[in-house]
């Protein structure tokens, strides 16, 4: 019924892409298009005899829009999805409305080179204007909600765990629960262990760049910033156990504060063990965790660069990680005068995802919803045009496809709450 391409074939894209070919119905082609070839025809002979989708490969740098487009001008999907990296949301976006494809990412765009002043100029003001200074943010793309909705087209953004699940979640809970919904605490627990003493479930220059911001949180209508790390949370989490978590700026926090009317305070905490902290804070302050290039014998090195070239593959933790993700939100507010409380998550076990399709839970987590968003708007149920997050669509078909391809949600009317 519709042919996609996929853009990135990495330790979230591998999932996407295996989960879109046992959706054969809706993916009828696919082709993976990536920097490096090699790991797309991989893939592709892993796919072999297991679909009836028809994949093809190609070689694409997405950083440049005139090959995204000349890719698109000659695969002619109906959409793309981009699971490569946030720095190339724009070129990627560009290539789509120039060529009318729907567009489809899962994290909200962020320039790899943050020295650059056109950018930080924007950056600057932003950080005055809105207080909060992560390098990410939705004005980027929010800014082309008018032209995608005069070309008729959607692009869907965020729509992995978290952000994606979690609006998705909470667009439920609004639905189903909740006449006016006043907290939102949006609790992201990985309880697996690699064996490693120190390693990233995902994109290692991407996640040590969130981790190691300052955290902020939504009240009252404006943000409050906090320094990295310093507000930290006990939860006892079902099928995990106890986990220390810290307050993290993420970004569905912007969206849901901007679409959820009534909200007055939205949340953030990811859980993280002594190990992983101690690391990050000893490579923080030695300046490995910096995007500023700097001479080495005569050469650029962009210290964060050279660190992810040290660290295990995210996509190679599948074999050796154990134990379970639990992933979800808590609200607060009322249905029919009275106050209620909610908790809806997902137990995700990481050598369950390993033995179905060769990852770790975090890969797991995000590739199938980024596959369960491009199925929607490929095929037509979600069709709304413009730049919009997935807590903007009916959440029920989203919400039945994750039960159907292996995220099954609970609903806890009972839970304990975070203070
Ligand atoms: P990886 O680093 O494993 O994979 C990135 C892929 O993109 C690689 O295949 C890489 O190619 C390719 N790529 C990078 N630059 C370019 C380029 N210029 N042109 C073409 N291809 C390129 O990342 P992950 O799979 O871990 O993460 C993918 C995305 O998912 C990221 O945007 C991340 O932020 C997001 N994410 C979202 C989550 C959520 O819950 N919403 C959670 C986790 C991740 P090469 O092989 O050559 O390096």
């Amino acid at each position: 019924m519709s042919r996609l391409l996929v853009i990135g074939c990495g330790g979230v894209a591998q999932v996407a892409i295996q989960k879109c070919c046992q959706n054969s119905d809706v993916f009828t082609e696919l082709c993976i298009a990536s920097r490096t070839k090699s790991k797309c025809d991989a893939l592709k002979e892993k796919l072999n005899g297991k679909t009836s989708t028809i994949v093809t490969t190609a070689q694409v740098d997405a950083d440049n829009v005139e090959e995204v487009k000349a890719l698109i001008s000659s695969y002619k999907p109906d959409a793309v999805l981009n699971v490569a990296l946030p720095y190339q949301d724009l070129t990627i976006m560009d290539a789509c409305l120039a060529c009318k494809v729907h567009y489809i990412d899962t994290a909200n765009y962020e320039p790899e080179n943050t020295d650059d002043p056109k950018w930080r100029e924007v950056y600057e003001k932003r950080c005055k204007e809105l207080g909060f200074s992560a390098y990410f943010d939705y004005s980027w793309q929010w800014a082309y909600d008018e032209k995608f909705k005069e070309a008729g087209l959607t692009a869907l953004l965020g729509t992995g765990f978290d952000p994606g699940v979690t609006s998705v979640f909470t667009a439920y809970a609004k639905k189903h629960y909740f006449d006016e919904i006043h907290t939102i605490d949006i609790l992201d627990c990985n309880g697996g262990d690699h064996g490693y003493a120190f390693a990233t479930n995902f994109n290692p220059e991407v996640n040590l760049r969130e981790v190691s911001a300052p955290g902020s949180y939504w009240e009252d209508g404006h943000w409050v910033e906090v320094p990295a790390m310093s507000i930290k949370r006990e939860y006892d989490f079902p099928q995990v156990g106890k986990k220390d978590m810290y307050l993290l700026h993420h970004e569905e926090i912007e969206a849901l504060a901007r679409n959820i009317k009534g909200v007055k305070r939205i949340r953030f905490f990811m859980t993280f063990g002594q190990s992983y902290l101690t690391h990050m804070k000893c490579l923080e302050n030695v300046g490995m965790l910096s995007t500023t290039p700097i001479d080495f014998n005569g050469q650029q090195i962009v210290p964060i660069q050279f660190l992810k070239a040290l660290l295990p593959d995210p996509a190679s933790l599948g074999p050796r990680t154990v134990g379970k993700t639990n992933i979800g939100c808590i609200f607060t507010g009322v249905k029919d005068g009275k106050e209620k409380t909610i908790m809806i998550y997902n137990v995700c076990d990481h050598q369950e995802c390993y033995k179905e399709l060769g990852s770790q839970a975090i890969s797991y987590t995000t590739g199938v919803p980024a596959m369960i968003g491009t199925a929607l708007v490929a095929s037509g149920v979600w069709n709304k045009t413009g730049a919009l997050t997935t807590d903007e669509f009916d959440p029920d078909p989203y919400m039945e496809m994750l039960n159907k391809f292996g995220l099954p949600w609970i609903v806890d009317e009972n839970p304990v709450t975070v203070e």
